[in-house]
């Protein structure tokens, strides 16, 4: 099993379908996404998560199942998927965006060791194993910008991505459902068409 970065390499995709003119001709990601912001940037972008009904996180479907919370592999469900952004340059404001996120190769799953925060627990066993996994980036709070979906969370207990927009609070690797941090904004995901 490869890492995530690895399976995928770095393109330039849209941000949004009008932003694709933008990026190719020089344009700029943070203009795409319409925060404030100056320069130009490179972007990786990579396709293939997908969100797990079973435990509500997000996972690396690309490489497989990995492991879920809730108990073998996690579930892929037909339809959209999302587009991350890895290893991105920041413009000189990008206050819209949180970088510190990272793949697990264990469970595949996303998590977040930005700000001093620990690794958390992996449904596998063990710690969330985020050696090889790009820096991922993802932005804060919700966007007008058309193929965003708001409603996800970090996960005060598991320190992962879950999303918050459905009953339930899915399955979480520190035991019972994950649990959104006082305060949060959230974060919105681009959806793949
Ligand atoms: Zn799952
Ligand atoms: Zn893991
Ligand atoms: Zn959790």
């Amino acid at each position: 099993m490869a890492d995530a970065r690895s399976d995928h390499p770095d393109t330039l995709s849209p941000p949004t379908r009008r932003g694709l003119l933008r990026l190719t001709f020089g344009g700029t990601l943070a203009a795409a996404l319409g925060a404030a912001a100056a320069g130009p940037v490179a972007a990786a972008v990579q396709n293939g998560w997908f969100f797990c009904p079973k435990c509500q996180g997000l996972f690396f479907a690309a490489n497989g199942s990995g492991e879920c919370p809730a108990g073998a592999g996690h579930t892929k469900p037909g339809g959209k998927g999302y587009l991350l952004f890895a290893d991105y340059t920041p413009p000189s404001n990008y206050s819209a965006f949180q970088f510190g996120w990272r793949y697990c190769r264990k469970c595949l799953g996303l998590h977040y060791v930005g700000d001093g925060n620990p690794a958390g627990p992996c449904p596998v066993g063990g710690k969330q194993a985020a050696s090889s996994s790009g820096d991922y980036m993802l932005y804060v709070g919700r966007t007008a910008v058309p193929d965003y979906q708001g409603g996800w969370h970090f996960c005060s207990k598991c320190r992962g991505l879950w999303f918050a927009g459905n009953r339930g609070k899915g399955e979480c690797p520190a035991g019972r459902g994950h649990k959104k941090a006082a305060g949060s904004k959230g974060y919105s995901l681009y959806e793949t068409q």
